[in-house]
């Protein structure tokens, strides 16, 4: 491998902050409709975070190092690329980012690296560094750390000691798709880990610790059913996982393993995003979304407004009387809404106007409603519901970190 000296630590700040941004496992947070390789990146590799509850942190992406024994075809640091490495000691990496927090420019860090030895070592090294914070700087802040691939027991529990969450990437779903672009991973034993680290946290007993994942999308054939599928079994299996990332596939690499695009699968991640949220929260099967017959999602149109086109005989229901799974299947309501319109309904008659003002999107739930009988919709106008709001939406997805 070919090693340029990167002398000057900012220097290699940037190189491992760059290294660092592709990784989404603690949310999406770069602009990627305006990528590009040559793409200048925020100062120093902080991004502000948006969380679920609408509070944004200031947070350090950053690599230990950026130097790596692996060859996943889709990453910028695989060891066949002819770029600058570097690394950050324990030592000098927790100093900058305790710096930084002193001075109010981050609340928190992302720490991941590249394979530096062997995994142990660069767990090693990882925790070394979220120790010296917590101890030496009795740094108080948000810290996500990155398991790698083939660690054991020991390091994960360290690291669960140490972190506020955890994240080990399961990158591809299906171990055909791994051993062809990420030959030195194995599906099966990603999941292992995954198990691993949900059992380690459970038997912390009451803690708000969790872990995530990320799946990257269009860097091979796998279709939104095997994506969707996998995603399902995770969140059944792991009560301690928060949430799977997708990240579209953002060609940074030359390589005939990967598809040639001009642009990266955006409107894909979305989908898969609303998908996850039906399977999460609005009690959908992955099999009423997709299947294998109908294994893509539809880009042009929102996965629950393209089920109730396809189930339209159990549409309109009634507003005022229909019970809440019922109501949460309506195009234009959502969980909000859900929880307001039972509340209302109690007391008082609903109105096309009333329900405006309780967060529902009229101009599509009204085709697939009646309102204390009445039929507001017109049958033929469903299927011009446009996803106007898809480009408006792509970077806003709830980014809980
Ligand atoms: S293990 Fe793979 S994805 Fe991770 S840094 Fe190394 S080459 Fe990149």
């Amino acid at each position: 491998m070919l090693v340029k000296r990167v002398p000057d630590i900012y220097d290699k700040l940037s190189l491992l902050t760059n290294g660092a941004k592709f990784d989404v496992s603690c949310s999406p947070s770069f602009d990627r409709k305006n990528f590009s390789k040559k793409e200048s990146f925020s100062k120093f590799g902080i991004h502000n975070i948006w969380t679920s509850n609408g509070r944004c942190i200031p947070l350090l992406k950053v690599l230990l190092t950026n130097f790596c024994i692996n060859d996943c075809a889709y990453c910028l640091n695989r060891k066949r690329n002819d770029i600058p490495r570097t690394i950050i000691l324990p030592d000098e990496l927790s100093r900058i980012v305790y710096e930084f927090y002193r001075k109010k420019q981050i609340e928190g860090v992302f720490l991941s690296s590249g394979i530096i030895g062997n995994s142990r070592k660069t767990m090693d090294m990882m925790i070394t560094t979220a120790k010296f914070l917590r101890t030496r700087y009795q740094f108080k802040g948000y810290i996500h750390l990155k398991i790698v691939p083939d660690s054991d027991e020991a390091s994960i529990e360290e690291a669960v000691k140490l972190a506020d969450r955890v994240s080990i990437n399961l990158e591809l779903p299906t171990e055909e798709s791994l051993s062809l672009i990420a030959p030195e991973k194995n599906l099966h034993s990603i999941l292992k880990t995954v198990e691993k680290i949900n059992s380690i946290i459970e038997n912390k007993g009451k803690t708000i610790q969790t872990q995530t994942t990320q799946l990257i999308v269009g860097a091979t054939s796998d279709t939104d059913f095997q994506v969707l599928k996998l995603t399902e079994n995770l969140y059944k299996n792991n009560s301690k996982l928060k949430r799977v990332y997708y990240s579209a596939y953002m060609p940074v690499n030359d390589d005939p393993r990967l598809p040639q695009l001009s642009k990266p699968p955006l409107i894909r991640e979305h989908r898969l995003y609303q998908a996850d949220w039906l399977i999460r929260y609005y009690g959908f099967q992955v099999e009423e979304i997709v299947s294998e017959e109908k294994p893509l999602l539809d880009e042009k149109i929102d996965p629950k407004l393209d089920w109730a086109l396809r189930n339209i005989c159990l549409f309109p229901v009634e507003i005022q009387q229909a019970p809440p799974e019922t109501l949460l299947r309506v195009p234009g309501i959502g969980l909000t809404s859900v929880k307001r319109i039972l509340k209302i309904r109690k007391t008082s008659t609903l109105t096309l106007k009333g329900l405006k003002n309780l967060g529902v999107v009229i101009r599509r739930a009204m085709h697939f409603i009646t309102i204390d009988g009445k039929y507001y919709g017109n049958k033929n106008q469903m299927k011009e519901l446009s996803t106007s709001s898809i480009e408006k939406n792509l970077q806003q997805y709830s980014l809980d970190i």
